[in-house]
């Protein structure tokens, strides 16, 4: 591989932006240097390889830490797989992703991270990890939750919605909290009154609303709310950490906002969704707002500031995407006629970067705040940082070339990721990824793919490194 030297661009971190050139060996960072410094200057003189950033930012690689490549859900498979979700990370910037095994109900937590390997081993364009899906929580399950934190799987997905399918009840989320206290493992929790919501389901069904629009109201902000107010305090009691996945609402964000003035260790992510989509698009006609149904729901446009202030107040730590794309033709028309048979998902992976620079654009964030929710909060959550999320010396070589000037108008005609349709259709954002790097390996050069299938490797994760 050789050494490449990356010149000339000024490196942003969460915690710095500095004029340095970077130097890479063996698919790490060596070390970092004053631009124009006669180390610098030496550098790219030996080098094998200089890349002139110039003009450009060198951000660290994205931490998507919510993924879901090819899972089942509704009779149906999201459609990335792990080949093309990775890939279209890449292009978008992301160089690591966390995906969900999912453990399916009467099986082993092993059989279900088995099946998950064998889907992305050999297949990924840059590195992946999991989180550990818990659908059927036992005495043998508990057990082996010690053994997967041991080998890297350090994060377990608890649903309190879903009765049938992932929902766990109260004591069954509690006896899995009571074992990550004990192990270091940390429960992420979707959090959504599942048993109040079907009612809400099959009311509004047998009273004819059936449009799209629906899923967003019978998934009640206050069941949100609710839900998260339960699982904060079942984790108190049981002594453990927790992470709410996709927060949506305002009433959700005041419930962990309270919980963390408390000093609890009570964490949040959002996703770009949520802060750039709305109810107007779940209700646009012609079946259309079925390409915005995911669970938790978008919500009215009035959350969003909301949303955005807790990133800024750090109420909120995480943007992940929950990246689960289904196409609009036939599997989102699964649910003409029947909203709680659209499959629930959206895509999204390759577009999280670009959005959250938007927000910087905008005035919304700072810089090193986009670097901090997308990159290294994420990579310290799940186990990750300093080998992911940040550019130091030690680091993995995941580095991305951004051209913060370019402007790029986001469309299905354009996007790499394998799905019919794009819920940013149209959408013209400022900022765009130039060249990408993984492991000190070139996987987007200017524009252009260069990576493979099997470059990417799995990544054994440390617990929580964001408590201490
Ligand atoms: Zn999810």
């Amino acid at each position: 591989m050789g050494t490449t030297v990356i010149r000339g661009g000024l490196v942003i971190t969460a915690a710095d932006e500095t004029n340095a050139d970077i130097l890479i060996e063996g698919g790490r960072v060596t070390a970092l240097a004053a631009h124009d410094s006669d180390v610098a200057r030496a550098w790219a003189e030996s080098a094998d390889r200089v890349l002139d950033a110039s003009g450009r930012y060198v951000i660290p690689g994205g931490v998507d830490a919510h993924t879901h490549m090819e899972m089942p859900f509704g009779g149906t498979f999201a459609v990335d797989t792990f080949e093309t979700g990775t890939r279209a990370a890449a292009w978008g910037g992301t160089t690591t992703i966390v995906d969900f095994a999912v453990q399916t109900v009467g099986e082993s937590l092993r059989a279900g991270l088995d099946a998950w390997h064998a889907k992305a081993d050999g297949n990924c364009a840059v590195d992946y990890a999991f989180h550990m899906i818990l659908s059927d929580v036992n005495e043998d399950t508990l057990k082996e939750m010690d053994g997967l934190v041991d080998e890297g799987v350090t994060s377990f997905k608890l649903f309190m919605a879903y009765p049938g399918v992932f929902y766990s009840d109260d004591g069954k989320i509690l006896r899995a909290m009571q074992r990550a206290a004990g192990n270091g493992g940390l429960v992420m929790m979707h959090a959504e009154n599942g048993i109040a919501i079907d009612v809400l389901v099959e009311q509004a069904l047998a009273a004819g609303r059936t449009d799209p629009r629906y899923h967003g109201e019978v998934r009640h902000a206050l069941l949100e709310a609710e839900a998260t107010h339960r699982a904060i305090q079942l984790a108190r009691v049981a002594g453990a950490p927790l992470y709410v996945v996709h927060v949506s609402a305002t009433e959700a964000v005041a419930e962990l906002a309270q919980a963390r003035d408390l000093g609890l260790p009570v964490f949040g992510e959002t996703c770009p969704q949520y802060l750039f989509l709305s109810t107007d698009n779940l209700a646009e006609p012609d079946f259309e707002g079925a390409k915005y149904v995911c669970s938790t729901p978008l919500r009215p446009k009035e959350h969003q500031a909301h949303l955005w202030r807790a990133l800024r107040t750090n109420d909120l730590q995480v943007v992940s995407t929950d990246h689960c794309p289904f196409c609009f033709k036939g599997q989102k028309e699964m649910g003409l006629g029947d909203f709680s048979k659209i499959p629930n998902g959206l895509p999204g992976v390759e577009n999280r970067m670009d959005l959250l620079h938007q927000a910087v654009v905008d005035g919304r964030i700072s810089r090193r705040r986009w670097i901090e929710i997308a990159c290294a909060t994420p990579a310290r959550m799940f186990g990750l940082y300093p080998r992911k999320g940040t550019i130091a010396p030690g680091a993995d070589a995941d580095i991305v070339i951004y051209d913060p000037d370019a402007t790029q108008v986001m469309s299905a005609e354009t996007h790499h990721m394998n799905v019919d349709y794009s819920a940013y259709e149209g959408r013209t954002v400022t900022g765009r990824v130039q060249t990408v790097l993984s492991r000190g390996e070139v996987v987007i050069d200017d524009r252009s793919y260069t990576g493979r299938a099997g470059h990417g490797r799995f990544v054994a994760r440390e617990t929580c490194r964001y408590l201490g």
